[in-house]
Parts: C-alpha cells; sequence; structure tokens
C-alpha cells in the first residue's frame, strides 16, 4: 500500500484535502501531525502537495482509519458531524451533517467554527442570510438551522454547488431556506435568483463571507450594498497578519460595532451597517 505523508492536520490542511481527491488519492486520514493520503501510485505531486513522504506500508483498511479518527465538531449552538457520527451530537446542539472532504467547509477549520459561532451568536429567526464563497454550504446551513427564512450560498467554483445542494438534502432542507447557486460579488456578477430579486435590492440581513483579507478588502464597499441598513456583516479566513486590511477597509465603508474573534492565527470580524 503507498501512502504520501504530507505534515500537518485535516484542520490545518482543509485546503489541500480536495488537492489530494483530485490527485486520485483514495483514502484519506490524520495520524499525530501528519496527514496520510492512500494512493495506488506513486505521482509527482507538487504545488501546495510538495513536500510530503512516500511511504509503502502492509494493507490496512485506511476507510475504517478515517472515520475512526474525525470527531464532530460543535461551534456555538451547532454540532458539524459526518453523517456516521450523526448519533454522536450532543443532545440540546443543533446537528448539521456534512460528508467530509467533497468541498472546502466540514468544521475542521478554525474559519468555519469561527464563523458559526458568529452566527450562532445571533437570532436568525424569521432572517434573510447571504453566505459568499459557500463551499459545502455549511455556513447557509447553519443559518438555516439556526432558523433563518432564507439563507443563499454562492460560490465562485461551481463544483461546489451540487456538493452543497446535496449536504442541504441530507440536512433536510431545501429552497429557499438554504438555496446555492454558482456566483459571486463584485463586477455586476451577483445575480440573485427571480425569487430574490427584491430581496437583493433591500439588501440580506446577514452577510457571512469565509473568503481571505485581500478579497474582503476589494468587496467591502459591495458587502454593503447588499445589506439592508442595520445588517450585520461576518467575515473571516483572515490572518492575524493581514486583520488590520480588513479593519481599515471596514472603518472606511463607515462599518458600526466592529469587533474582532481570534482563533489562532486566524480572525473573525463583524460589524453591522
Ligand atoms: N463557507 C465555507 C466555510 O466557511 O467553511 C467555505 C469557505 S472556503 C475558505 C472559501 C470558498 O470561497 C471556496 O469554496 C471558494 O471556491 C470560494 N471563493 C473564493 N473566491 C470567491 C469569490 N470571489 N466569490 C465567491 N466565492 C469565492
Amino acid at each position: 500500500m503507498l501512502v504520501y505523508a504530507l505534515p500537518g492536520t485535516l484542520e490545518t490542511r482543509e485546503a489541500d484535502l480536495d488537492l489530494l481527491w483530485e490527485a486520485g488519492a483514495t483514502g484519506l486520514e490524520e495520524r499525530g501531525d501528519q496527514i496520510r493520503a492512500y494512493f495506488d501510485e506513486r505521482l509527482d505531486l507538487s504545488g501546495p502537495l510538495a513536500g510530503g513522504e512516500w511511504l509503502e506500508e502492509a494493507e490496512q483498511d485506511w476507510q475504517a482509519a478515517f472515520k475512526r479518527d474525525i470527531r464532530p465538531v460543535p461551534a456555538g449552538r451547532i454540532t458539524i458531524a459526518p453523517p456516521w457520527l450523526a448519533d454522536e451530537v450532543p443532545a440540546g446542539q443543533v446537528p448539521l451533517i456534512i460528508e467530509p472532504g467533497m468541498a472546502f467547509g466540514t468544521g475542521h477549520h478554525a474559519t468555519t467554527r469561527l464563523a458559526v459561532e458568529a452566527l450562532s451568536a445571533l437570532d436568525l429567526s424569521g432572517k434573510t442570510v447571504l453566505d459568499v464563497g459557500t463551499g459545502s454550504g455549511v455556513l447557509a446551513m447553519a443559518a438555516a438551522k439556526l432558523g433563518a427564512a432564507l439563507a443563499y450560498g454562492v460560490d465562485i467554483d461551481p463544483q461546489t454547488i451540487p456538493v452543497a445542494r446535496e449536504n442541504a438534502a441530507q440536512n433536510g432542507l431545501s429552497a429557499p431556506q438554504a438555496q446555492f447557486d454558482e456566483g459571486t460579488l463584485g463586477q455586476g456578477q451577483f445575480t440573485a435568483p427571480a425569487s430574490h430579486a427584491v430581496l437583493a435590492a433591500q439588501g440580506y440581513d446577514v452577510l457571512v463571507a469565509n473568503l481571505f483579507a485581500e478579497l474582503h478588502d476589494l468587496l467591502a464597499a459591495t458587502y454593503l450594498e447588499h445589506l439592508r441598513p442595520g445588517g450585520e456583516l461576518i467575515l473571516t479566513g483572515i490572518l492575524e497578519e493581514r486583520l488590520a486590511l480588513v479593519l481599515a477597509a471596514l472603518e472606511r465603508e463607515g462599518v458600526q460595532n466592529v469587533q474582532v474573534q481570534q482563533d489562532g492565527e486566524w480572525a473573525l470580524v463583524t460589524g453591522q451597517k
């Protein structure tokens, strides 16, 4: 059996997991401070996947190992769990079921947890939520499960949309409570579905985006165009060293009550229009 061992964990390298699957990995597991990707043949892995080590090992059931290592992730009032651990969601927590490995957003990354916690801290009953860069759909689904009447997830990567729709179906969520389309904001690229046309014009109650600092800086004004007055802005994907860029952008756009939460090197910023 061929193993490609990369330094890091499922959390710190969540963004690379897709690349491993795309390269042909037949399974992934975390062991100690390494990610182990199983392959049928030795490949030349470059870019973000460079720096690993090829190992020849005796056969083992990788699926069992992967399933053994993954745990439910609590974040505020939500616990995110893979389908086979749905029964382990503690009583009183709202379960959000996500099949790992299909798109970014399994809850194993600090930014996803910070965003779910920030959504959890709001009263979302009957509210409308726009999730920019939805990935697995996790944040839009969390909002819907927390009572939002309408959560709309868009992503620039078309491959994420069927994954988000499948995750929503698995959680018993359907449009308009949770709805997903390929899209982004800016340069006239955001075209809400007909059912959202009025909403898109008057603004959402909450806009959440787990992207990165430079993009938040570019999109700050556009975010506000899509929020109603008083609406809540939740931005993450921000490395601590780039936080000042985002804070300056929010000050420039006149965002009120700006607050920062941090988890290790990752930051989340909230504010109101
Ligand atoms: N929302 C999920 C979460 O919180 O775990 C996924 C966040 S993941 C870090 C960022 C996602 O944003 C990716 O799915 C990526 O394809 C998408 N994305 C990147 N740039 C984007 C843009 N300009 N507009 C919309 N989506 C974008």
